[in-house]
């Protein structure tokens, strides 16, 4: 038993909820990956590179260091590290990440094209916009650096062109409830653009209102450690 053990299994157990609801676009496969930031320093653990999910066990999860520096684990740490790193110096709110290449969603990187308010609960926990960071090969700093470069707009989710999404939480949980609502409102949004008919996206006043409520509740949770 380590320090770590709960990191682990606490990862483990949520990528398999994701893998078994097939946000990883194949059940056989090892694509996605999923961390938590370790609380009180500057390191993560993240699933491993090439460790097909239905074979994962909680030691196959790594630990590391802002630096790359591996704490724990003999497995190869995802390929995209350097995302995940960037996501936790670049957003102080944000303690998990989870990167899918979930279907529906993944429409809209392949149009390229954001997805807007459009329900009361998706805009309280992700934002105002599911926004596309532009293309760059898996596992590149360069794809690091486009992620970097959008993360200021303070919403929990992204879609990544050509390739997936990038959710983010507070915790795990939200992380996988952002993935899921991602999902709802990609699917909805997608059905409705092939209507042809006029699509109705929240007001801005409402929009507004959901940042602030989302930014107050951060406060809170802050404040109660
Ligand atoms: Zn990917």
């Amino acid at each position: 038993m380590t320090r770590y053990n709960e990191y682990k299994n606490s990862v483990l157990r949520h990528t398999m909820w994701l893998s078994e609801h097939g946000y990883f676009g194949s059940v056989m496969g090892s694509g996605g990956n999923v961390s938590v930031r370790i609380e009180g320093g500057n390191a993560f653990a993240i699933t491993p590179s090439g460790v097909p999910y239905t074979k994962m066990a909680p030691h196959d999860i790594c630990i590391l260091d802002f630096e790359k520096n591996r704490i724990e684990g003999t497995q190869e740490p995802s390929m995209e590290c350097d995302m995940h790193i960037a996501v936790y110096k670049g957003r102080p709110d944000v303690n998990a990440i989870v990167h899918t290449h979930q279907n529906k969603a993944s429409i809209f990187a392949v149009i390229n094209r954001p997805i807007p308010a459009l329900f009361d609960e998706v805009c309280m926990n992700i934002g105002e916009i599911v926004d596309v960071i532009p293309y760059a090969l898996s596992g590149s700093l360069q794809l690091a650096e486009n992620v970097a470069f959008k993360l200021e707009n303070g919403c929990n989710c992204y879609i990544m062109q050509n390739h997936g999404v990038l959710c983010l939480g507070h915790t795990i949980e939200k992380a996988c409830l952002n993935a899921e609502l991602l999902e709802k409102t990609a699917a909805i949004y997608a059905d409705a653009l092939s209507t042809g008919q006029d699509i109705s996206t929240l007001p801005e006043d409402t929009t507004s209102l959901f940042n602030l409520l989302r930014k107050e509740s951060l406060d809170g949770t802050a404040k109660d450690g």
